[in-house]
């Protein structure tokens, strides 16, 4: 391709909005423009990028054994009412009417299709098991889009669903996608960790995603350098340390501490460390007030919470509430005298003498001795993990990091083909309902991955398999110089042997055009300047930095 002929509009400065290394690099680089907030026009050389990963996601999934189909964004809701999802996923979907007032939706993941397809195509269990997918729009509705290609309201996915007789089977379905998930981030070349994940309100068995380190990640991931136990911070455990016999029970004492409500403002206020703080969290769990109580330098985990109480819905008390179930201003809820169930976090057992909250305005208890002074309902992990903690497998310490998301393989189980009465008679001759599984790989969010992972100051630094072309050919010269007509000639013969070359045939300076060239960021750069008439050429590899001169037709055989 000629850049003459190219919509290629590189950006010298940097796009005030954007504020993730790889949005910027896309919007400079011109392979996005944006659309509206959070929704992209693929330009020609990003459209490049997009197909190829698709191929090389299309190939996996073959490879690994799914069938391709492709089914529409556009949805009538009665399926999603059937499931569930139409009342319970909230705003994160896009809802719309046609003419005739049917309501519709954008699908955020295809799941009741695939149910709807298999139910009306499987009859006996000679048919299963099943892999099919699909590469195909998905829609959500993004409270604050950002990151360019990482949270958008349009993105392109790849979304398979499995369908197995049994749960040893569906492991089987399951360990073929995730192997296939491999393979492909591997040939990406992406440094990527597979990590536990929490079911979430989606039930199931098991569930895993796959994740690269990122400064800019959404999602918090735990992991041990000694042995690989990664998980995301909703579901990360951590090893319980031994634990010391507990100090002498001190008389509880009534202490003011007038405006002191954080847990800072406390240890100060009584010079006391935060591990001798325990606080009280006030929550609502479907409907009823909730306590849970952990120590003072804590996170709650409200998965590990929400999991505990086996709950629906979980969310913070309302001030109205806490002041209502404490008698206090918000601030000073504490286990004496509360009168909900409290859920203490483990760290505490066997823990005396706390500072609590006093459930009364500007007052704290010191010395709070759980079972003397107050009960729990029990004690479990309520809390989030934090670097230093030990690994629940080996006992190293834990190291935590930011991750994007790039990937998600979870069991379903039954659920959807339960709710959507998918059935199919099996070796008994009785009914029976597939086990589901269903794995997702954002292929235009594994764009910007790649980005985030390969570029430096200059620009982006493609890897060969996603790169848009593979050779930058830029000519020194003025238009019908010399340079220019080898440049030309050159060009051809690698077109005709196959290689993808970008040709800067423009009439710039050399500097502009290696600053484009470093900003596209191909993997080769080839120059044809002033040793053109001997035949010599120029070629830098975009990574090392590496330069070497060859003649034309070694050049070629090398590219090739
Ligand atoms: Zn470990």
């Amino acid at each position: 391709m000629k850049m003459s002929n190219m919509l290629l509009p590189t950006i010298r400065e940097l796009p005030s909005d954007a504020e993730a290394t790889s949005h910027i690099l896309m919007l400079r680089a011109a392979l996005i423009r944006q659309v509206s907030s959070g929704v992209y026009s693929f330009l020609p050389l990003g459209y490049r990028v997009l197909r190829k990963l698709e191929e090389i996601v299309r190939e996996e999934m073959d490879r690994a054994g799914a069938l391709e189909v492709h089914m529409p964004a556009l949805i009538e809701s009665d399926l999603y009412r059937q499931s569930g999802r139409w009342d319970i996923y909230g705003d994160d979907m896009f809802r719309l009417k046609d003419r005739s007032g049917r309501d519709f939706l954008l699908g955020p993941t295809h799941e009741e299709l695939f149910t709807d397809l298999v139910r009306w195509w499987l009859k006996s269990y000679k048919q299963l098991p099943i892999t099919l997918y699909q590469i195909q729009y998905k829609y959500r509705d993004e409270k604050r889009p950002r990151y360019g290609l990482i949270r958008c309201k349009e993105f392109l996915m790849k979304d398979a669903y499995s369908f197995d007789a049994t749960l040893e089977s569906l492991d089987e379905s399951y360990d073929k996608m995730k192997e296939a998930y491999y393979r492909t981030y591997e040939r990406l070349g992406l440094s990527f960790l597979c990590v536990d994940a929490d079911n979430g309100a989606m039930g199931g068995s098991g569930s895993q995603e796959f994740m690269v380190n990122s400064p800019i990640g959404e999602d918090d991931i735990v992991y041990c350098e000694s042995c690989r136990y990664a998980a995301n911070m909703e579901k990360a455990t951590y090893g319980k340390p031994a634990k010391s016999a507990p100090a002498e029970m001190l008389p509880l004492e009534r202490i003011p501490t007038p405006g002191a409500h954080t847990i800072a403002q406390i240890t100060e206020f009584l010079s006391c460390k935060p591990e001798d703080v325990a606080k009280t969290l006030v929550y609502i769990a479907d409907g009823k007030p909730v306590a849970a109580m952990l120590r003072g330098d804590r996170d709650l985990n409200e998965v590990k919470f929400k999991n505990h109480l086996g709950c629906v819905n979980l969310e913070m008390a309302p001030p109205e509430v806490v002041e209502q179930v404490t008698h206090a201003a918000v601030g000073f809820a504490g286990p004496v005298g509360l009168n909900i169930p409290i859920y203490a976090d483990i760290e505490l057992e066997g823990v005396n003498n706390l500072v609590v909250g006093g459930n009364e305005t500007d007052i704290h208890l010191r010395n709070c001795c759980i079972g003397r002074d107050c009960t729990v309902v029990d004690y479990s992990d309520l809390r989030c993990a934090v670097e230093g903690d030990m690994c629940p497998v080996c006992g190293k310490p834990l190291k935590l990091e930011r991750g994007i998301e790039i990937g998600h393989i979870f069991k379903l189980g039954k659920r959807y083909t339960e709710l959507l009465d998918c059935t199919y008679t099996d070796e008994q001759g009785k009914p029976a309902i597939p086990f589901m599984g269903c794995y997702g790989i954002g292929v235009s969010r594994v764009i910007a991955a790649v980005i985030e992972q390969n570029n430096d100051d200059a620009g982006i630094i493609w890897p060969e398999i996603c790169a848009p072309y593979k050779v930058y050919l830029a000519a020194l010269g003025r238009p019908g110089s010399a340079e220019m007509d080898a440049a030309e000639k050159l060009y051809n013969d690698l077109t005709a042997a196959g290689v993808e070359v970008l040709y800067d045939d423009r009439n710039e300076r050399a500097g502009v055009k290696f600053m484009d060239a470093d900003l596209i960021g191909l993997p080769w750069r080839v120059t044809v300047g002033r040793k053109a008439k001997d035949g010599i050429a120029e070629l830098k590899n975009r990574r090392t930095g590496e330069v070497e001169e060859l003649s034309f037709d070694a050049l070629v055989e090398r590219m090739k």
